[in-house]
């Protein structure tokens, strides 16, 4: 027997068990956006590989290992987006949406990486991230997160993730910070791992991020970022730290926070949380004020982040399970005998008519009366249709209350109107 063909490793299909509570969140997540008048782009799955390299930097985990690269037919290297921000700004650049412009735009959508595939990291997964372009103060950050703390309230984790800032500084502040954090570094290369060793020179600040413990207690004694950035940073870090509090939203400055993609500046924050085991990033993001004009466009300040679906999805089960009930529907439609099938399909369109939000499934593949009530329990139905031979030739129909067992007949005429009174 032939041997059955298989998804790709780390990447996952979605069932209809899961998909009625991917829709869930994802509703709610919409609804928040579209409540601060952000608006949605749609951006290609593919684009030119430079643009990542570029974009993102070439020494970074995601360019370094992380890429889906490939050559098309023509010979030209293409890459399966690792993240949505680049794409959003070549495509801002491309229909001049930026310059001397406000745009609040988000995007949703799958993003690959070549990674090892485990609890809450893929290679294909989904992200929602929002982008704002045209505006440098502070309180746009602060907005972003303000809206990111709206959402973890309306799914109900609000108590299960954390908000960790830091500030990053501008390009000359990180460059120079980079010069002192290289002469430590040299003094202790024996406590540094292989991957910390290849990182000192060419993305110090990545050393920061080491997972690795002994390297995390020897950082205790770095210099510190902090006590290199300019000062239009400090300011503009001390204005979000004080709009957030005013806002009362909690947060802890962390300042190994530097985040894995190059562009960042200023601003960096990450909601983490510890439900999820080693995955605890559920939101990553940051200010990017010269990501534009190194794509080729006129300079604009912007910021945005990221959130990943799938570790949301897994949160939110775990924790709110007002989410994940099953989806049911209203009415189940019943019918037997000569004629009925084809007399069940026009009365439920007709009652599809008069009541669009209903959800009303019709029997197909015949069964017996018992059978179908069966299948209507199944589905969560709370009333169900019954057409048999005599009501279809009355032009009558059979109303029965699953709940309480109830039935009575009505003409079909009625239907829309006595199902409108029992479901409201
Ligand atoms: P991590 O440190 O977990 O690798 P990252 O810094 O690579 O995260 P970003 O590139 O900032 O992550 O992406 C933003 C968010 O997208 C992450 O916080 C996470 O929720 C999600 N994410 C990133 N990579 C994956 C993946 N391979 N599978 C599932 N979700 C992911
Ligand atoms: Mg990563």
């Amino acid at each position: 027997m032939a041997k059955n063909i298989q998804a790709i490793r780390g990447m996952n299909d979605y069932l209809p068990k899961d998909t009625a509570l991917w829709q869930r969140i994802e509703g709610t997540l919409k609804k928040v956006l579209d409540g601060y008048g952000y608006s949605e782009i749609r951006l290609p799955i593919v684009e030119q590989t430079p643009l990542f390299k570029r974009a993102i930097g070439e020494v970074t985990d995601v360019v370094e290992k992380e890429m889906y690269t490939f050559d098309d037919r023509n010979g030209d290297s293409l890459t399966l987006r690792p993240e949505g921000t680049a794409g959003c700004v070549r495509a801002g650049i491309e229909h001049g949406l930026l310059y001397n412009q406000e745009q609040r735009l988000w995007y949703i959508g799958p993003m690959f990486r070549y990674e090892r595939p485990q609890k809450g990291r893929y290679r294909q997964f989904h992200q929602l991230g929002a982008e704002v372009f045209g505006l440098h103060g502070p309180d746009i950050d602060a907005e972003l997160i303000l809206l990111t703390a709206r959402w973890w309230k309306a799914l109900g984790i609000a108590e299960h993730v954390k908000l960790e800032l830091n500030s990053i500084g501008s390009l000359e502040a990180r460059a120079n910070y980079r010069n002192a954090l290289v002469g430590f570094l040299e003094q202790h290369v024996d406590v540094l791992d292989e991957d910390c060793k290849r990182r000192m020179y060419r993305n110090p600040l990545r050393v920061l991020d080491s997972k690795n413990p002994e390297v995390q207690a020897l950082l205790n004694d770095a210099p510190r970022l902090s006590e290199y950035l300019d000062e239009a940073s400090c300011a503009h870090f001390t204005g979000l730290c004080e709009l957030l509090a005013q806002a009362g939203i909690p947060y802890t400055i962390n300042e190994c926070l530097v985040r894995g993609l190059d562009y960042y500046n200023r601003t960096v924050f990450e909601w983490v949380t510890t439900s999820l085991g080693a995955q605890g990033t559920v939101c990553a993001g940051g200010r990017y004020d010269s990501l534009v004009e190194q794509l080729g466009g006129r300079a604009v300040p912007a910021v945005g982040f990221a959130m990943g679906l799938e570790r949301l999805v897994l949160l939110v089960q775990a924790l709110n399970p007002d989410f994940t009930a099953p989806p049911t529907i209203d009415v189940y439609l019943i019918s037997s005998g000569a004629g009925a099938q084809s007399a069940a399909m026009q009365l439920a369109e007709r009652v599809r008519d008069a009541l669009p939000q209903l959800k009303l499934m019709t029997n197909y593949g015949g069964g017996n009366f018992k059978k179908q009530i069966t299948r209507a329990d199944k589905w969560g139905a709370c009333v169900a249709l019954i057409l048999g031979e005599n009501e279809v030739a009355a032009q009558q129909v059979v109303v029965k209350d699953l709940r309480s067992g109830e039935q009575e007949t009505l003409a079909q005429s009625e239907t829309a109107a006595r199902l409108a009174q029992m479901l409201s």
